[in-house]
């Protein structure tokens, strides 16, 4: 007899045949000759039916909600059970008995999220989970389709990246670190060496603001790229979100399915994107009724407001210099202009930002000395300007963002197994 999942039950290939699970007690309904188990494994539920007086009684009556357990059992079709499918119980063996478990039905996302340890194990984060992994390996699959190099950037750095503010400074031994804002500045560095360089990693950010697009620790996909252009970038980020959108319509059905997601805005996620200009998404905010003036930083509202206006992922390029990084390149004859770019998404607005790096090393020290930017801090960064200096761009894409936007979910915290937020560190 076999040790199976559940999933290949109720994908009706074990039919009538003698099997053995382990799994865990989602519900259990006792009636007076029968009882009732509603089982789950990571790949699924199932419901199994212990008879009075068979082997598997005794133990089935003490089962407890989350018991671990192991039980051997014919599995057979039944249109009443939940998936078509049922397992007729032979034997169990518990593993664990679980004490009186404390996620009833119908309770808080406040609650739920103060005990995520255990709302992991809901078949909602189950198939979130699974999702990401997939995401991941798609984003993997992608870049090395176009032959980009994974590499692996630290956590520790003596400098920021994306200015101050938000900024997370610790102790180590006797100075001051910080925790990487963005892993950019490292992925330079690599070009040099391996030219095209990726990396998928953890970044942190102070983030005082309760959004629901801001997490303290995410994850950061990140891409660095030698003779590239803005279209260059454009293009790539465009077919990555439509090369992931597409595998996961592909890969993921079923998760979507059980999950109830709007598929049909995934399969409007195909190049061409369209693409405006700061300028036009002003033009259009004041269309719209904002106040808001040339120059000004493009905040959630309006970020939403635009990507609502094209009701799909859209491109935002040219924007001031003034409200962009020390690391941004100008236009030679419009230095008010950056090449800088941003991906927006409905309901979320920002996913990523991209965009060419000042590759001339006097330029790039004006902008750090105009911002009181400390040079000395950065004088490695600067070598990378005066050794063989080349013509770059890159990007950054926030993983919890896009899948917060993908599977239609209500902030990023569910889009990741252990939260960090202002409020939230536990477990
Ligand atoms: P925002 O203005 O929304 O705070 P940002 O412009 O500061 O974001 P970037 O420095 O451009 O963020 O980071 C690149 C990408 O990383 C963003 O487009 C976003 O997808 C993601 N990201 C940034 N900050 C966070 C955060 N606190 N939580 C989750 N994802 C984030
Ligand atoms: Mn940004």
């Amino acid at each position: 007899m076999s040790l199976i999942k559940i999933s290949e039950i109720l994908n009706g290939r074990l039919e009538n045949q003698e099997i053995s699970i382990r799994g865990w007690i989602y519900r259990k309904r006792q009636g007076k000759n029968l009882i009732f188990l509603l089982v789950r494994d990571s790949s699924g539920f199932i419901q199994c039916t212990v008879k009075k007086n068979s082997a598997g009684w005794n133990e089935a009556e003490k089962l407890t909600i989350e018991s671990s357990l192991s039980l051997k059992g014919l599995a057979k079709p039944d249109k009443r059970a939940p998936g078509g499918f049922e397992i007729s119980v032979d034997a169990i063996s518990i593993i664990g008995l679980a004490e009186i478990f404390p996620i009833t039905k119908d309770q808080s996302t406040d609650f739920l999220r103060n005990v995520r340890h255990l709302w992991l194990r809901s078949r909602k984060m189950n198939l979130i989970m699974k999702i990401r992994s997939k995401v991941l390996d798609f984003t993997r699959t992608f870049f090395k389709n176009n032959t980009f190099v994974e590499v692996s950037p630290p956590m520790f750095i003596s400098a920021a990246v994306e200015g101050g503010s938000t900024l997370f400074d610790l102790k180590y031994f006797d100075q001051t670190l910080y925790l990487t804002q963005s892993s950019q500045l490292y992925l330079e560095i690599l070009i040099y060496s391996l030219e095209k360089v990726y990396c998928i990693a953890p970044s942190f950010r102070a983030e005082k603001s309760r959004t629901i697009r801001h997490l303290t620790e995410y994850w950061h996909i990140e891409g660095e790229w030698p003779y590239a252009k803005m279209s260059n970038l454009m293009d790539f980020q465009e077919s990555l979100l439509s090369y992931i959108c597409e595998q996961t319509l592909l890969n993921c059905k079923t998760e979507l399915e059980e999950l109830e997601i709007d598929i049909h805005k995934l399969k409007l996620v195909k190049s061409p994107f369209p693409r405006i200009t700061y300028t036009e998404s002003i033009d259009i905010l004041k269309k719209k009724g904002s106040e808001i003036k040339w120059g000004a930083d493009l905040g959630y509202e309006e970020e939403k407001i635009i990507a609502q206006e094209f009701g799909r992922p859209l491109f935002i390029y040219d924007y001031p210099t003034a409200i962009k990084a020390f690391y941004c390149k100008t236009y030679k004859d419009k230095p008010e202009l950056a090449m800088s770019v941003d991906m927006l998404v409905p309901r979320i607005g920002e996913i990523s930002t991209g965009g060419a790096r000042e590759d001339d090393k006097q330029l790039l020290i004006d902008r750090m000395n105009a911002l009181g930017l400390n040079i000395e801090n950065y004088s490695w960064y600067l070598d990378l300007r005066r050794y063989g200096t080349v013509p770059h761009v890159g990007f950054g894409l926030g993983l919890e963002r896009l899948l917060t936007w993908m599977l239609d979910l209500d902030n990023v915290i569910d889009s990741i197994p252990f939260p960090r937020t202002t409020r939230r560190f536990y477990p």
